[in-house]
């Protein structure tokens, strides 16, 4: 979970120019709506906060569709193509910002086109996210209290650890994922962050990823505990781990909650390791 550099475009300019380029009844049709649409740019940023708790502007399904119709210019060989690429190009390591794990794929239109199809081509509403995130999402607005998907350009995620990693060493080693809300961080921003992990299921995607990436390297960590200093050694390079990832993708990763996890949690350290493999490691 990262945040996007929002797109530097003119948005109005952008839907006068899709306007020339669809078909005459089309064209006319936009022509009638154009000064709603021209409003809703303007008070996009109010209604983005509180989706659930905000109506589209009110216009005929003929309106509404060729409204819609415009997002269609963003298709392969079609006159926004272009703009396509650029927001897909702005995500980190081609990786989506809303779970930060899965490639970049598809354009999510953050406030759904079927409820507001007057946002249909607007750039700042058009996040470049996965394809599992794009359909989890769905048309869904947020819930009765108010809470909401975190939006890439406009939410900024403070530098704090806001995504954490449980680890638990019994006859196995068990890791879960959740959003820790720092005491005395009052910010709706951590609400919505929580509607955000439960309803993509991260929590359930992280944990799974965990297992396979722990299993994966557990014969280096046997290699780390016998060749470079035990118990702390181990705690060391999965620190180095934790530092390395937040380099690359950022303080919310999955990768840096559980790397951190794993290097403060003395008991996976000193030889709960040893419970990912039943292999001997003759290091
Ligand atoms: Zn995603």
């Amino acid at each position: 979970m990262y945040s996007l550099t929002p797109p530097n475009r003119d948005d109005w300019e952008d839907f006068l120019v899709m306007c020339t380029r669809r078909a005459p009844e089309n064209r006319s049709v936009l022509s009638g709506v154009s000064a709603q649409v021209e409003a809703a740019y303007v008070d996009y940023h109010r209604q983005y906060q509180k989706p659930s708790r905000l109506s589209a502007i009110s216009i005929t399904k003929e309106q509404s569709d060729a409204l819609k119709g415009n997002f269609d210019l963003f298709d392969v060989g079609r006159p926004f193509r272009t703009l396509r690429t650029q927001l897909m190009a702005e995500a980190r390591n081609r990786k989506c910002p809303m779970c930060g794990h899965r490639d970049v794929a598809t354009l999510d239109h953050f406030l759904p086109k079927s409820v507001y199809p007057e946002y249909s081509a607007l750039s700042i509403n058009l996040v470049p996210v996965c394809p599992y995130c794009n359909n989890e999402k769905g048309n869904k607005l947020g819930d009765a209290a108010g809470r909401r998907f975190v939006h890439a350009y406009y939410d900024t995620l403070p530098e704090m650890e806001l995504l954490v990693a449980d680890v638990t060493v019994d006859s196995s080693v068990f890791v879960t994922f959740r959003i820790d809300r720092p005491s005395g961080f009052a910010d709706p921003l951590i609400d919505n962050l929580e509607y955000h992990f439960k309803e993509l299921k991260l929590g359930e995607c992280f944990e799974s990823e965990a297992f396979d990436e722990l299993t994966g390297r557990a014969g280096m960590f046997h290699y780390q505990y016998a060749n470079n200093g035990g118990e702390q050694g181990l705690a060391a390079m999965l620190s180095v781990e934790a530092v390395s990832e937040r380099r690359k993708a950022g303080l919310n990763s999955w990768r840096v909650a559980l790397y951190n996890a794993l290097a403060r949690n003395r008991d996976f350290c000193s030889s709960g390791f040893r419970l990912l493999s039943r292999e001997d490691w003759d290091f």
